[in-house]
């Protein structure tokens, strides 16, 4: 695609996802609460976002802030993630971070990626979604399918989620920036999936270069 095609492109999947449920981080993130898009980001790597709504939702039932968390075991915190994936790493993550943002951070949960870098278990994904829908700075969240969807587009050609996330700070306007991982999450999640994804269908489709893409529907 061309560069200047990118504000059709966001126009379109903004129209596109008001056919679908929103990812369930965003829908915690409109509690503008840090706390709570930092644990749920971590309860959602490499796990389905139904998944991770149940086990979210099972955690904050037994302690919905930083300081009732920190004082659970890691057994409880264990129990309420499973099934989500690698839940006994997540908890003892959980209950690290709890103990470093009580205990080093003043209770507040940094706002700086840089920082957020600096606690357990968190990547670049993690505190990128913190910083843009937990305070509402600029940042941009790549995932698995951000990652995936802007080089199948043609708008980057970037081997890894790192090196997308420097190649779109580099091109795509600011005021997309914190939108841009929620529209493409959700397009992700339904149109243009990692196998085989819904081309014939696609409201993209007259943009898109279809790089990479080897079997389509
Ligand atoms: Fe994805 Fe296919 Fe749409 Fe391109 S045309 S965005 S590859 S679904």
């Amino acid at each position: 695609m061309k560069d200047t095609d990118i504000h059709s492109v966001i126009r379109i999947l903004k129209e596109e996802c008001k056919k679908w449920k929103e990812p369930i981080v965003t829908e915690i993130s409109r509690r503008h609460d840090p706390f709570k898009v930092l644990i749920s980001t971590l309860i959602s790597l490499r796990t389905k976002d139904e998944v991770t709504r149940d086990a979210a939702s099972r955690l904050f039932q037994v302690a919905d802030n930083l300081y009732n968390m920190a004082k659970l075991k890691q057994k409880t915190i264990e129990k309420a993630l499973y099934p989500a994936g690698f839940y006994r790493t997540k908890a003892r993550n959980i209950t690290r971070i709890c103990s470093i943002i009580l205990n080093e951070k003043n209770g507040k949960v940094p706002d700086e990626i840089d920082e957020l870098l600096k606690l357990p278990g968190v990547g670049r994904k993690t505190a990128n979604l913190v910083v843009t829908l937990g305070f509402g700075k600029p940042g941009i969240c790549v995932d698995t399918h951000v990652h995936k969807i802007s080089n199948r587009l043609g708008y980057v050609r970037a081997k890894t989620p790192e090196k997308t996330e420097f190649a779109l700070r580099e091109k795509l306007p600011g005021h997309y920036w914190i939108e841009y991982n929620d529209l493409l999450v959700t397009f992700g999640q339904n149109t243009c999936t990692s196998v085989s994804p819904f081309c014939s269908g696609c409201g993209l489709f007259s943009f898109c270069d279809r790089e990479g893409v080897v079997r389509s529907r």
